[in-house]
């Protein structure tokens, strides 16, 4: 907060309220940027991660937080976004293969739309996003070739790159990470994971299922990097 208009290096931080976004988000604040921290509500059925996006943008002196407002599920396809379900107890093995229910159609490229134009608004150069090519579910907008094929289109999209002036950048600092580093990047950076939600399908109380990918990746996170999750899981048997 204190460093809050100090700052000149101004970056768009996509923050979704999760492990990945948060940890992201004291990355680029450690690197000196003010950061302006973009949240949306896309119809997800994981609303609760706004809540944590709130706290953790407030919490670690973000300069702004945006929050729009995306109808996803009137186009569905996802089970975030609609009634399909979620897989549940699926191996880390099959993680890697199959892209599951899960992915949400064009949501990477419509996130980096919407921050690529408020990049360009507030005096940007770069946009943080937390993908992650190791530990996640397969989902083709979170490989290094999508990231830097964006780049290279939000900089013939912009005015602000067709004049030469600014080149925007698109960072993926955990592309290459596990969760496990992931995990020990942000406990070094002071991030309270107890404000962030990893849960596609949590409870009406907001608790983790700790059954879908992304319970499972992050609890294995956690388990390998030797600290506890400070989250609370439902028991399996609970719906
Ligand atoms: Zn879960």
């Amino acid at each position: 907060m204190e460093q809050k208009n100090t700052r000149e290096k101004k970056a768009v931080i996509l923050l979704s309220g999760g492990l990945d976004s948060t940890t992201v988000l004291a990355i680029a604040r450690d690197a000196g940027y003010a950061c302006y921290c973009l949240s949306f509500i896309y119809g997800q059925r994981q609303a609760i991660e706004l809540e944590k996006a709130k706290e953790s943008s407030a919490r670690l002196g973000a300069a702004e937080h945006l929050v729009l407002e995306i109808g996803l599920d009137r186009i569905g396809g996802s089970a975030l976004t609609s009634e399909m379900e979620v897989p549940k107890g699926r191996s880390f093995a099959a993680m890697e293969e199959t892209i599951p229910q899960t992915y949400v159609p064009g949501r990477n490229t419509i996130f980096l739309a919407y921050a690529m134009a408020w990049a360009e608004v507030v005096g940007a150069d770069d946009i943080f996003i937390g993908v992650n090519a190791l530990d996640y579910s397969g989902y083709p907008d979170c490989r290094p070739e999508y990231i830097e094929a964006f780049e290279k289109m939000a900089r013939l999209a912009t005015r602000a790159g067709t004049e030469g002036k600014r080149s925007l950048r698109i960072h993926a600092p955990l592309m290459n990470s596990t969760k496990k580093e992931i995990i020990q990047m942000g406990t070094a950076l002071g991030v309270d994971y107890a404000a962030t939600h990893s849960c596609y399908d949590p409870g009406i109380d907001g608790r983790a299922c700790g059954q879908c990918d992304a319970c499972l990746l992050r609890l294995k996170g956690f388990a390998e990097a030797g600290i506890r999750d400070p989250l609370q899981y439902k028991a399996k048997e609970e719906k």
